[in-house]
């Protein structure tokens, strides 16, 4: 607390990323991040972009990588929106499209980001319950709102919507925006990115974070109709020209432009997350249904946080979550072949 605050930031609640730590050894299954490297072709481009180029500012208007965007997903520039790190472009969002007269719609169980941008923009939020089996169950959405945010598939589940049901969504709330996070959705989920010519209120927003395996460079996008993306700009072009610099925009082209490196990536993870899925249950553990790059686990007869403390003593973090209704379960990125046996091992021990 300091006298030197603004109001807003007394009422503030940070989110809390996953631990960032530094251990030889260590088994780092708590963040979701990729465990095999970015594109070949995606260093390399970084790698040419150092230089004395770098004495001039970036391309305020991205425009190198909105085109790569559009050319990914068959869209033209005007669709695109970039950011430094999808959660940038997630607090634009919330900043320039979800605040209305009436409360935003939210799962109950969700990306703890979103509660935090409302506290920062002063954004009146009801939380949705997800059903008993942690699914988002689309009619309880069918309530007087002002706009709908939601991840898919979502986070920390990983269980994925169906597109009929995003469609559902947009077609039942003309008049509200309708956001898709679709952080995880290379790793077996359906893009909404496929309704947007039928949906003016829908926008996508994707992250080169998971599958793409950058979430150090930090970039983040948005597509939708050329009214929100031009929203968006307004706001971001009220608080920094220069999201990304160059170094980022070279990076992020030659990444998308390379998606079959991404594909192969994503293929072999989801391999992965069949293998683990499997494991788990054979050792007892309840597994929810993922196509993401993460489980989400529980033991009947252990304790979550126990079982986290029990796998951090032996160097493995995953990520547990103090929640009501989530409490008991683990929230495990899928790591190399040689993580994941590691893990299973290491659970073999706790439980034996
Ligand atoms: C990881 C994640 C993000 C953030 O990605 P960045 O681009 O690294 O900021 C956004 N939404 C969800 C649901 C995520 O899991």
């Amino acid at each position: 607390m300091s006298r030197f605050w603004s109001d807003v930031v007394h009422v503030l609640v940070p989110y809390t990323p996953g631990e960032q730590v530094q251990m030889p050894g260590l088994i780092k299954l708590n963040t979701n991040e990729n465990p095999y490297g970015p594109s070949p072709q995606a260093v390399a481009a970084m790698h040419a972009a150092v230089g004395d180029d770098l004495r001039k500012y970036s391309d305020p208007s991205n425009t190198m990588v909105k085109d790569a965007v559009a050319r990914r997903f068959g869209l033209k520039r005007e669709h695109v929106f970039l950011g430094n790190s999808s959660d940038e472009v997630l607090a634009h969002t919330f900043h320039a499209l979800l605040k209305h007269d009436q409360p935003l719609l939210t799962p109950d169980i969700g990306y703890s980001f979103y509660p935090t941008y409302c506290s920062l923009y002063g954004i009146e939020h009801v939380l949705v319950p997800l059903n008993d089996r942690f699914e988002i169950d689309v009619e309880a959405y069918m309530q007087p709102c002002g706009a709908i945010i939601i991840a898919n598939p979502n986070a920390p589940t990983g269980i994925a919507l169906p597109l009929k049901s995003i469609a559902t969504l947009a077609a039942t709330h003309p008049d509200q925006v309708v956001v898709i996070d679709e952080a995880y959705v290379d790793f077996g989920a359906q893009s909404a990115v496929t309704l947007l010519d039928r949906y003016s209120n829908l926008l996508v927003i994707q992250t080169l974070s998971k599958s793409r395996s950058l979430a150090g460079l930090r970039v983040g996008f948005a597509v939708g109709h050329p009214d929100l993306i031009t929203g968006l700009e307004r706001v971001k072009n009220s608080f920094n020209c220069y999201p990304l610099g160059q170094v980022q925009q070279a990076g992020a082209v030659a990444a998308l432009d390379d998606h079959a490196y991404t594909e192969q990536t994503a293929r072999a993870i989801i391999d992965s997350r069949h293998w683990l899925t499997a494991q788990m249950q054979a050792l007892g553990f309840e597994v929810l249904p993922s196509h993401a790059n993460f489980i989400f686990a529980r033991h009947p007869q252990r304790d979550g946080a126990r079982l986290a403390a029990e796998l951090r003593q032996r160097a493995i973090l995953v990520r547990h979550f103090n929640r009501p209704r989530i409490d008991q379960f683990l929230r495990i990125s899928i790591g190399t072949d040689a993580e994941c046996t590691a893990l299973v091992n290491a659970l073999g021990q706790i439980l034996a």
